[in-house]
């Protein structure tokens, strides 16, 4: 399938070259320095654009490549950030056009691609482990919640708003839902409804026994187990993956037991489960992949 250049903006941009579902050579990135995560946060997206063509320019043999795709996080259908919580100014922003732009005259006939960033993870996993042939899901849990799927399909796919509960109580999504997966599993939300308690303590004090934890933790799980089945009821059973930075909370075992009860239905039950780290890499490998994947590398 050629070359192709991968890149992730997230707390910042970072750019490879793949070639046969591997990065060869180094990557590039903006900051450089990995420790500054706030380097995007507030810089327009014309900004932004220049920045990624900056950094694909800093690839070894960037030119010649036959297709680019980049993941951003948000809504991103038809190269056009529809919505992005976390880097806001880039709602509503033309990517594909600014990136067209910033690059110039040397990737006139590059097709680029922008997916969603959950996406290129769910892609980089499905290459690496050989599971290009069948359909692959992943939460990332983070300060919000991600849902990737590959093969990439057009969609919305906000499965970190998935209602996993009717209590008018769960109010702690970062979008202002009610009810809402992230409300009870993303870091931001877990912050707002222990004041006094950083997540991790929360989930130390619950292996301790303390009961509001202990319980904490249950409804965590249930959670998840509740949006991984609804997801298998809609688009049928598979692999799914767990990472991001709080994947280390997951107890497999917990997880599998309440998804057990909330998948009943025989041909439903080929689903697995497995927690994964791994980071960059992984998803630059997916925006390639996606993006040599994509109908006819057409121009979008
Ligand atoms: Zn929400």
């Amino acid at each position: 399938m050629g070359r192709g250049i991968g890149v992730h903006v997230s707390e910042r941009i970072v750019a490879g070259i793949v070639d046969e579902n591997r990065l060869v050579g180094k990557v590039s990135s903006f900051p450089a320095d990995p420790a500054i995560a706030d380097a995007l946060v507030g810089l327009p997206a014309e900004v932004i654009a220049q920045q990624v063509a900056a950094a694909i320019r800093q690839l070894e043999g960037c030119k010649g490549i036959e297709y680019l795709g980049i993941g951003f996080p948000g809504i991103i259908r038809k190269n056009i950030i529809e919505d992005s919580p976390n880097l806001q100014q880039l709602k509503g922003s033309f990517m594909g056009v600014l990136l067209q732009d910033a690059l110039g005259q040397d990737f006139k006939e590059v097709p680029i691609v922008c997916f969603n960033d959950a996406d290129i993870v769910a892609a980089g996993l499905a290459a690496s482990r050989n599971h290009l042939d069948r359909i692959v899901r992943v939460w990332t849990l983070g300060n919000g919640i991600g849902y990737g799927r590959y093969p990439h399909q057009e969609g919305v796919w906000e499965a970190g708003h998935t209602v996993v509960t009717l209590d008018p109580k769960e109010h702690f999504c970062g979008c202002g839902g009610t009810g809402h997966l992230e409300g009870i599993m993303g870091q931001r939300a877990m912050r707002l409804r222990f004041m006094d308690l950083e997540p991790e303590e929360v989930f130390e004090q619950a292996r301790e026994g303390e009961t509001r934890c202990v319980e904490f933790v249950k409804l965590w799980h249930r959670a998840l187990a509740a949006g991984t089945a609804t997801s298998i009821h809609l688009d049928g059973p598979g692999k799914f993956y767990i990472g991001g930075i709080n994947a280390r909370f997951v107890n497999l075992q917990l997880l599998s037991e309440y998804l057990n009860e909330m998948v009943k239905l025989t041909p439903l039950q080929g689903y697995s489960l497995e927690v994964v780290t791994g980071g960059e890499e992984i998803a630059l490998i997916g925006a390639a992949v996606n993006a040599s994947r994509w109908p006819h590398h057409a121009k979008v």
